[in-house]
């Protein structure tokens, strides 16, 4: 019966948007205590909007087509808010040479002949530029919920982009369910710590690890384990396939350019939490029925 069971489990499971790699995979799913989220994308629509434009020099225009004009070389949701930001003002955006993005902290390049950063407080780091002047503004901004991205144009910290995302509708009905089912739910994101608890105050998030790299959120995961949890790893992007491939069940959320599909057990075709409910469900179901 069991190989029959676990067929007839993934076929329910493939019918309610949820594809399952093989029985281990259900199995072990039936375990899981710990579940790690990336936040944008799987939390939230990964759709973000421009709020807020903040240019101590006065130049707002200058900050926000210098960013956009490099975003066009990303695929990250966040630089697609800054282009429709750029686009509804107008803009006239530049060809940007030398493009290159790192993965959780942000893009950069020259444009019209200057160098231009963009991403969070540690890429303005990382190339020794001062983001300290900006500070306050971004402290602010994130204390909103908001994602707020450093510029810096040739040296200097020029502004700040602000980006909101909304929270996915299902997100926080999922959540409960999940906790019900007995899992402790722990937020891994590239943003930074002040968005982050913003988001998961509202949501009813156990425990928070902000500001992480790709690698980061791998050694998070690996660390949960030893500590004896059984840990899923939800995620949407690029950045999260290290976490996804180190957990006892990597979950791939959606059907977006980047997703992580090859490291993962299971794959959401919608991307929403409310399918990891569901998986959650046959996959109880299915074990009980074997045992
Ligand atoms: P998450 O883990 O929430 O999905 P990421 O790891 O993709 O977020 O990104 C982390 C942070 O790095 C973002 O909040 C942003 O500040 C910065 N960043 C990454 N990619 C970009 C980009 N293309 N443009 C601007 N900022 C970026
Ligand atoms: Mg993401």
């Amino acid at each position: 019966a069991t190989p029959m069971s676990i067929m007839t489990a993934t076929g329910r499971g493939a019918s309610a948007g949820v594809l399952i790699k093989d029985a281990e995979a259900l199995e072990r799913f039936s375990k899981v205590d710990i579940l790690v989220v990336d936040k944008t994308g799987t939390l939230t629509e990964g759709r973000p909007s421009l709020t807020d434009l903040v240019a101590p020099d006065g130049d707002e225009d200058a900050v926000l087509s210098a960013a956009a004009s490099l975003e066009r070389g990303s695929e990250h949701p966040l630089a697609e808010a800054i282009l429709s930001g750029a686009r509804e003002r107008g803009l006239t955006l530049a060809d940007a040479d030398d493009f290159d993005s790192v993965t959780g902290r942000g893009v950069k390049g020259t444009v019209g002949g200057k160098s231009v950063l963009l991403g969070n407080r540690e890429m303005l780091e990382a190339a020794g530029v001062d983001p300290s002047p900006l500070d306050g503004d971004a402290e602010r901004l994130q204390g909103e919920g908001k994602t707020a991205m450093y510029v810096a144009i040739d040296g200097e910290a020029a502004g700040l982009i602000a980006v909101a995302d909304r929270i996915k509708e299902t997100t926080k009905g999922a959540i409960e369910a999940l906790h019900e089912s007995g899992m402790r739910i722990v937020m891994a994101t590239g943003d930074n710590e002040r968005t982050a608890h913003a988001v998961a105050k509202e949501l009813g998030i156990d425990e928070v690890r902000a500001g992480l790299s790709p690698e980061d959120k791998q050694a998070l995961v690996e660390e949960l384990r030893q500590g004896g949890g059984t840990v899923a790893v939800a995620g949407d992007g690029i950045n999260d396939a290290p976490a996804l491939a180190a957990a006892d069940v990597g979950i791939a959320m959606g059907t977006g350019a980047d997703v992580a599909v090859e490291s993962a057990g299971m794959t959401l075709v919608k991307g929403d939490l409310q399918a990891i409910v569901r998986a959650r469900h046959l996959a109880e179901a299915t074990i009980a029925n074997i045992k």
